[in-house]
């Protein structure tokens, strides 16, 4: 998924944790592809998916991330951003384009590097060199906008719909 639909999902989630800061949810909805920034290593295609994208990732940045925040606010920041964190891993073993470095998320790694995926949305990919040849890649991440595409509405509608709402609220009696 681009980072703009892991976005959308974390921000359509906010209408249904409510207590979850809106900026954690989003921050943890990508904070697991901070491994993009290795792509023009060579070792990319293998470390992608593995280091960032599992359980132990996300818990320790939320708790790293968080708790800089001061109280009262500290346990809200980290629960938004590890919950945005999960959104991600599990969009991720759903929608995995990428056969070269296996199918899905290693939600246990480092104690268990298989690779789980519940069902795959995705075609998977002829080429057997995954993220050493990114246009290929991302040419195939596009397949994923029949997916994305009305996250990206649902996400509009439910800001204009939040913005409107304020805009009300804020308004003095007629
Ligand atoms: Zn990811």
């Amino acid at each position: 998924m681009l980072p703009f639909g892991h976005l959308s999902v974390s921000y359509l989630s906010g209408t249904i944790f409510k207590k979850a800061p809106i900026p954690a949810l989003l921050m943890g909805g990508i904070l697991p592809d901070i491994d993009f920034l290795f792509i023009n290593y060579p070792f990319f295609n293998h470390i992608h998916r593995l280091w960032t994208h599992n359980f132990l990732f996300i818990l320790l940045a939320a708790v790293i991330i968080g708790g800089l925040f001061n109280q009262p606010y500290r346990f809200k920041a980290i629960s938004g951003l590890f919950i945005g964190g999960l959104l991600h891993l599990v969009i991720d073993a759903c929608m995995d384009a990428n056969p070269t470095n296996g199918i899905g998320v290693p939600f246990l790694w480092p104690f268990d590097s298989t690779c789980f995926s519940p069902f795959n949305l995705l075609k998977l990919s002829d080429s057997t060199s995954g993220w050493n040849d990114k246009i290929a890649m991302i040419k195939l991440s596009l397949y994923g906008l029949l997916y994305e595409i009305p996250l990206y509405i649902a996400a509009l509608l439910v800001f204009v719909q939040k913005r409107e709402k304020r805009i009300r609220t804020a308004a003095p009696p007629q």
